[in-house]
This record gives structure tokens, sequence and C-alpha cells, in this order.
């Protein structure tokens, strides 16, 4: 099992490195926004901090903004994933052929035991090249490994074991995929929700600096931003989708029992405020699929860990659908 992180965490292109400073700036911003030192410093480390690398850094690397919205999630297993990498990271893996990418070539095994090295062939301007596993975010567009390119592998691949897969985890699965823009704009609107939910920012204030910076961005001159996607009204940002109640609500209403603590060990550090019902997670109100880019500013939100986890894998129609009818099984409409 791949267990270490993506091979080239710590390497990015000039392009790279462009789109994290774009978001460096909105997290700066916020911060310098921020009046009173211990909250400017908490925003910092909670949300805020950015780590120049593939997968969001270990340990004290980026904070939870770069985390949700610029990395995909981690992913371990005998498979090419990268625990963790850029969410516009080049090389992706997919069940059928997607709009958004060009199929590879094939796939080679080179080197022998624990040197093996997956080599996707690509096809650039009519002329195949060669990328191994350390070099793949250096593909210069969006390319696709399909089933089909792993056939005459299966074989081989059956026995491989940590080390060859810790080595060769450099691909993301398509449907975490998404533009380096909808990277930023993801940042940015999950950045604008937090501001104003938690650090007591004025939404205008905070909305009017940020969309300007994203106006001012010159990493493809060509593009505006921010894209029509881009939410504008205030509701839509700080309000969780599924109860609609304000971000910084922790939804204590809703507990009739005090919530007895369990036993914890003394020695580990507590990771408690995962658990609260109250606690922010990030929320596709469309779940991801690979057939279209939907981690994009109109379906990325931050909701209550409660109304997160009752959406499980479905929309956020589906789930209001199934409660209703749970409300109606209970006889509880009044
Ligand atoms: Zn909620």
């Amino acid at each position: 099992m791949a267990t270490g992180r993506t091979i080239s965490a710590s390497f990015l292109t000039d392009f790279d490195k462009k789109i994290i400073e774009t978001c460096n700036e909105i997290s700066d911003l916020i911060k310098n926004t921020i009046e009173d030192k211990t909250q400017k410093a908490d925003f910092h480390k909670q949300y805020g901090k950015i780590s120049y690398t593939r997968d969001g850094g270990l340990g004290l690397g980026g904070g939870k903004l770069q985390r949700d919205t610029i990395c995909t999630r981690g992913r371990q297993g005998k498979a090419p994933y990268s625990n963790r990498n850029l969410r516009w990271h080049p090389l992706i893996v997919a069940e059928q052929p997607v709009s958004y990418a060009k199929e590879i070539e094939r796939i080679e095994i080179q080197g022998e035991d624990d040197e093996q090295v997956l080599v996707y062939i690509v096809k650039i301007n009519g002329k195949e090249q060669e990328f191994p596993s350390d070099k793949v975010h250096e593909l210069p567009e969006r390319f696709a490994a399909l089933p089909k390119h792993w056939i005459e592998h299966i074989d081989t691949l059956k026995h491989w074991n940590d080390t060859l897969w810790t080595q060769n985890s450099c691909a993301i699965p398509a449907y975490e995929a998404c533009d380096w823009q909808d990277s930023i704009e993801t940042y940015a609107i999950l950045a604008i929700a937090v501001a104003t939910e938690y650090y007591n920012i004025d939404f205008k204030t905070i909305y009017t600096k940020v969309t300007q910076l994203l106006k001012d961005q010159k990493i493809d001159i060509k593009l505006t931003l921010p894209s029509k996607l881009f939410p504008t009204q205030k509701q839509d940002i700080i309000s969780c989708p599924v109860c609609k109640l304000p971000l910084s609500n922790d939804l204590q209403q809703f507990r009739t029992d005090e919530r007895i603590p369990t036993w914890q060990p003394a020695w580990r550090p507590s990771k408690k405020t995962e658990g609260n019902d109250g606690s922010n997670q990030i929320l596709h109100v469309n779940p991801l699929v690979e057939t279209e880019i939907r981690h994009k500013s109109n379906t990325v939100r931050y909701g209550h860990r409660w109304c997160n986890v009752a959406m499980t894998d479905h929309s956020l129609k589906e789930t209001i659908d199934f409660m209703e009818f749970i409300v109606k099984a209970h006889n509880r409409i009044k």
C-alpha cells in the first residue's frame, strides 16, 4: 500500500507556484484585515497558512483552506494515487474518457525489482514523450490514464509492494480534478466565509477586496476572474447549504443531552473539534463525478459536519428529498 507522500510533493512548476502565490495573497489579505492579534494568529494557524508543496505539506504544513480547496483528499492503497496532490495536477486516472483531458498513449514499467517505475507515454505536438512517475507534474497539459492502459500490467502490478506503490504515487482521481482557476476561486469563497463567520470581518469589505484581487490576477490575462460561477450573495457564501444556518452556528440547539466525553489516550494530541456537530467540513452541493469538473466556486462550500455527514455522497436535492420522506414517516409535519 502506498503510504508515503506523493512522489513529487516538494516539486512545483513556475505555473503551480503562481497559483499557490495567489492563494497566499488571499490569505494575507484576510490576515491583514483582522485587527485583533490573537485572532490574526489563529486564522493563520488554522486556515491561512500556505505550504509551497503539492500535497499541502505534512504536520505543520498548509492550513485548512489549502488542504480543502487546492489539494485532493488523502488517498492510499495499491494504486498510483497521490496521497494528496494539487487539484490541477496534469495526470488523472479515470474509468472513462473525459472531455477535459487527452488520453495517454500507453504505460510502460521501467527498471527492475525495487527500482520499478511507471512511465507514462504521451503525444505532444504529434511526438511521443516519456514521463516517469516523478516527472508527470511537468506534463504541459492534462492527460488521463484509462483502464485499457493498465491491462497489460495487471499481473505485474498485483504483486507490487508498499515501496513500489509509494514511489509511483503520482496521479489524481479524475473526480477530484479541477482547473487552476477553480482552485483559486474555491479558496477565495471559503476564505471569505471563514473570515466573515469566525473572525468578525465585514462581509462586503472582504468580498470586495478578494474579488478585486481575483480581477488583478496575472496568471492568464486572457481569463477574467471572478468567473460567472462565483457567488455574489452573502447568504449563499456564509451559510451551510444543508440547514441554511450560518456556519458559526454550532447546532447546539439541536442537542438535547449534554455530550458526555469519551476516553481519549492522554498521550495523543486530541482531535476532538473534528467531531463536533458544528465544525466545518468541505461540502460539494453536487457530488463529485469523473465526467465533469464539479470542484468549482458554485458548488464548493463549508457546511456543518452533521449536515455534511447526512449528505454522504448524495446531491443536496436528494438529501432534502430523503429528509422530507423521513419527516413524513415520523409524522413530524406540523
Ligand atoms: Zn448545517
